[in-house]
């Protein structure tokens, strides 16, 4: 897939519907933003998703807009 897209004057850039649904991409999620500059490149990656509090991408459950894994949901709940 390959389209054109302008650079609007604070350097953004709409990623297509088409491309985001294609990748199921949602608003608010976070992407890496990579800069290739051996090839002059910007790469999007999607982000792995994580836990908010140790960084763990294993066992993970959604809390709001982000992850938590069951460790760090199991030391909050002792801490109630
Ligand atoms: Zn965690």
């Amino acid at each position: 897939m390959h389209c054109v897209k302008l650079i609007d004057k604070n350097g953004r850039i709409v990623i297509p519907k088409y491309m985001r649904e294609k990748i199921g991409i949602n608003s608010e999620e976070e992407m890496d933003v990579l800069l290739m500059d051996d090839i002059e490149q910007i790469v999007l990656k999607r982000r792995e998703a994580r836990c908010a509090i140790c960084s763990s991408p294993k066992n993970l459950k959604k809390l709001d807009n982000g992850y938590i894994c069951a460790s760090c949901a199991k030391r909050i709940s002792e801490l109630i």
